[in-house]
């Protein structure tokens, strides 16, 4: 069948009549219509218009390996002529699914040898929530059971994994914070750090969270969870002392480390996973988006040797999705981690491209008058507006500043996004430096726009 094919506006009214968008106020839609992607390859997407747009975020930051890959395309191809579907609940598995738990346990740091299968990061964070709470009942201490999280951290948009994050706007819709979740500063030392140096911030950050232990009791807290970088957040790094001091007090405290590798993980730091970047070695892991470079939707939760042998103790965990480890996604994942191999696309982020985009983009916008920072890791990075440079002061409540950023960004052919009172991108990990070029020239010329 032949795909329709409509014109902008078309496309647009339709949408608007019909959609709701997520995360996205109707209203915006009063004045504008929505940008309708229609094509995309390699960094480059194009809309309904013929518009070549360099996506400055890869898409919702999945697209890891870029668009229209062939390896992708034909490995969902030949899987759906295979087995289309066949579900892995009670006694069933498929080999995509097999071959992909063992190719993730080579990749995955320590001993996190173990895979639950779900179709969303969301998903992934309420099977921890669920897997953990079960873990410490079947280990004895049934009382375990409050997870600490961050202010701004972002795990998903279930009502669980919403309460497990910190967007206090999130929480306030339909009184959406569920008992038995806390949740601690973030580690933003430009916002946060007051006199304190980077080090010393970060170790009061961490600090936060033996207090909040100490507070709950820790024979009532099951577990710590934070993204290694907070993306949706506005991509906040933590200074280097943080993440082992966080590690050291989990431990103390036998709170289980949970590492939030849905935007992290598949190299946008440089290494597999997040956590590798800071050195420190979390008890379970979601990841999701950059598994498959969102070709198909597939997340997938890592744990440790201990939990595992917890779980099987435990008999029965009575949970999981029609489409867990469905064959046609992980065929996909399998293909997508084979080119990140083949590519030696990891290798290539750490020693060339995110180096290069960091300078790149630091340099550029270094005495941006509306520019206070330059945040992140890898080929994750935030650029913090100010109001007042010299000062560090924000737009307060005015939002509106990144916003029009953004949509300057987009009248000059690039998608980056706004957060807050900060600008953020995160491009595929195939850009090139002559891309890099692109993305940098585009951004201070909508900054300029923007000041
Ligand atoms: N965790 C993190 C760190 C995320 O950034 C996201 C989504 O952006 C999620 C979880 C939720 O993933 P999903 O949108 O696939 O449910």
């Amino acid at each position: 069948m032949a795909a329709v094919e409509r014109g902008t506006d078309e496309w647009q009214k339709l949408d608007v009549a019909h959609h709701l968008h997520p995360f996205t106020d109707p209203k915006y839609f009063d004045t504008k219509g929505p940008l309708v992607v229609t094509h995309a390859d390699g960094v480059y997407i194009t809309d309904s218009s013929g518009r070549k747009i360099l996506d400055g975020m890869a898409g919702l930051w999945c697209v890891n390996v870029g668009y229209g890959r062939q390896e992708l395309i034909d490995a969902a191809h030949a899987q759906m002529q295979k087995l289309a579907y066949y579900n892995v609940f009670f006694q069933s598995a498929t080999p995509p699914q097999i071959e992909l738990s063992r190719v993730l346990s080579e990749i995955t740091p320590g001993d996190l040898n173990h895979f639950f299968f779900t179709n969303s990061g969301s998903e992934a964070n309420d099977t921890i929530i669920r897997m953990v709470r079960h873990f410490w009942e079947v280990e004895g201490q049934p009382d375990k059971q409050i997870f600490i999280g961050r202010n701004l951290g972002y795990h998903g948009s279930t009502l669980a994994a919403t309460s497990l994050g910190g967007m206090a706007a999130m929480h306030g819709m339909g009184k959406s914070l569920l008992p038995g979740f806390e949740h601690i500063m973030h580690p933003h030392w430009y916002a946060e750090g007051g006199d304190l140096s980077e080090a010393e911030f970060g170790l009061k950050a961490a600090q936060a969270l033996e207090d909040k232990i100490l507070e709950l009791g820790p024979e009532n807290v099951a577990a710590f969870v934070g993204e290694p970088i907070q993306g949706a957040g506005g991509v906040i790094d933590p200074p280097a002392t943080y993440w082992p001091e966080i590690q050291r007090i989990c431990r103390k405290y036998d709170v289980l480390l949970v590492a939030d590798e849905v935007i992290c993980g598949f190299g946008r730091l440089g290494h597999w996973f997040g956590c590798e970047a800071y050195g420190i070695q979390p008890d379970l892991m979601p990841m999701a988006k950059g598994l498959s470079s969102g070709y198909l939707p597939i997340a997938a939760v890592a744990y440790s040797g201990r939990v595992h042998k917890t779980l099987q103790e435990g008999g029965l965990f009575s949970h999981g999705y029609t489409y867990s480890g469905h064959p046609v996604s992980c065929a996909v994942a399998l293909a997508n981690i084979q080119l990140i191999k083949d590519e030696n696309l990891i290798q290539t982020v750490h020693d060339d491209t995110a180096p290069y985009f960091r300078k790149t983009l630091t340099d550029a916008v270094a005495d941006h008058p509306l520019v206070g920072e330059v945040r992140g890791a890898g080929l994750l990075a935030g650029i913090q507006l100010v109001k007042d440079k010299a000062t560090k002061t924000l737009f307060e409540e005015d939002l509106a500043v990144a916003v029009k950023c953004r949509d300057h960004c987009l009248n000059n052919g690039l998608i980056m996004r706004a957060v807050g009172q900060s600008m953020v991108a995160s491009p595929p990990l195939t850009i090139t430096r002559a891309q890099i070029d692109e993305l940098v020239e585009k951004a201070v010329k909508s900054l300029d726009q923007t000041a």
